[in-house]
């Protein structure tokens, strides 16, 4: 990890001292005379409010006041009733975006979103409004244009959007995308009429963890001369494969990249809820809704959303600071490979991208019972080509030997 900005390690007493701090900066229903917001704390015969339960409990008691952080903080004016809790908000978008993406400090917006599909969903908005309004673009003009192994929430906005959508094969085997094929995809488009690209490129996908060749894509647009922005989705990746791919051209150094989704509850651990969506400066405003009783207006696709999501993942990451979460993903890394090694020698077919910690078995090689005893995930329920296994915090050697041990039965019932 090279030298960080905003992310730093803190001990508990320090998180609790900025997060209680934030919650003082923000309303209290209790203790103010607040009476225009449809909101309150936590309804108090069910969620205990005492303040013994609350008192070492930072996470806990922002969940209680229930702030709301609907809109986007990090530009422009933001409703002043729950600004303790957004500035940690902020502090955790640059965290992201400069410290972990490589960013310029205070050069991206971003918000925390209802998760990936919302993110992806709201980075194709804004860039479908930005062709329409800025360059005359009818709907059909535009199209999104991703890999067959891209998350489904792609084919979600293409219909919300009532955009076309163009998915580039990749190999069986290596599930990688090569320039020809996406040259290809672009022709057939334009031949169909098609303008605007609005290219989603992936950092880990989900069934496989590979990672498109971004120069892949960016070599071919340019070629094709077509008009294009370009997201990227790391609802899986975002908090792994930057610690393990040193020389990752996923980061906003890459010109070419306007945009990412991050998804804190995959690898981070984070409650559900905290899809983080990060954008240059200056596009955001594409997805702008007049919102009249929201102060400074809503850029965002979810509206009214719970500030504790964005004070658990800054909590997470300020606990294990950047170099815990190197070795984090490090201890995990150790773990796929000696997976990986296990598999070798016993002949079994798998995918794994080196700088991932999913390992992706070929079907015929694993028996459906093994499969099902281990929860095993297929690329298909139907007809799985593919089970994978996901290397998580709780994925141990000693988890993971089991597996092995049974695999290895298997195959000898097999063989004889
Ligand atoms: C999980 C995932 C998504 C969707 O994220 P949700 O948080 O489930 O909405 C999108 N893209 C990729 C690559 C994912 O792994």
């Amino acid at each position: 990890m090279a030298i960080t900005q905003f992310w730093k390690k803190k001990s508990q007493e320090e998180i609790e001292e900025i997060v209680f701090g934030a919650l003082d900066a923000n309303i209290n229903y209790q203790n103010q005379v607040i009476l225009g917001i449809p909101a309150s704390y936590l309804d108090g015969q069910v969620f205990n409010q005492d303040a013994s339960f609350l008192k070492n409990a930072p996470f806990i008691s922002t969940l209680v006041q229930n702030p709301n952080h609907i809109g986007c903080h990090t530009l422009g004016h933001s409703e002043p009733f729950f600004q303790g809790t957004q500035n940690i908000e902020k502090d955790l978008i640059e965290i992201c975006a400069v410290d972990i993406l490589k960013g310029k400090a205070y050069e991206q917006d971003g918000y925390v979103a209802s998760g990936g599909t919302e993110a992806n969903i709201q980075a194709i908005w804004v860039y479908r409004n930005y062709f329409i309004n800025e360059k005359k673009a009818k709907a059909e003009d535009i199209c999104i244009l991703c890999s067959e192994d891209s998350h489904y929430s792609m084919d979600k906005a293409a219909n919300l959007l009532t955009l076309d959508i163009r998915k580039v094969p990749v190999d069986f085997n290596t599930r990688s995308v090569n320039e020809l094929e996406i040259t290809e995809v672009i022709e057939k488009a334009k031949q169909d009429g098609k303008k605007h690209f609005i290219v989603v490129c992936n950092m880990m996908t989900t069934m496989f963890g590979s990672v498109d060749n971004i120069d892949a894509y960016t070599n071919a647009l340019t070629e094709a001369k077509v008009d294009y922005n370009l997201h990227i989705d790391g609802a899986y990746g975002g908090f792994y494969y930057p610690f393990t791919d040193e020389k990752s051209k996923l980061t906003f150094e890459n010109k070419h990249i306007t945009s990412f989704t991050l998804d804190a509850h995959k690898m981070a651990q984070a409650p559900y809820g905290t899809g983080i969506f990060l954008i240059r400066k200056g596009w955001i405003q594409n997805a702008n809704t007049k919102a009249s009783y929201v102060e400074g207006e809503d850029f965002t696709l979810i509206g009214s959303r719970s500030g504790a999501n964005a004070v658990a993942v800054w909590m997470i990451l300020s606990k294990n600071g950047p170099h815990g979460w190197f070795e984090k993903t490090y201890i995990l890394q150790k773990r796929t490979e000696w997976m990986c090694q296990n598999l070798k020698s016993l002949d079994i077919a798998f995918y794994r991208h080196p700088c991932s910690n999913i390992i992706t078995m070929r079907a015929e090689h694993v028996h459906p019972e093994v499969a099902n005893r281990f929860g095993l995930v297929p690329d298909n329920h139907n007809d799985p080509k593919w089970f994978k296994i996901v290397i998580m915090e709780h994925v141990t050697i000693e988890k993971l030997s089991l597996l092995i041990e049974d695999l290895k039965l298997k195959t000898k019932i097999e063989l004889s």
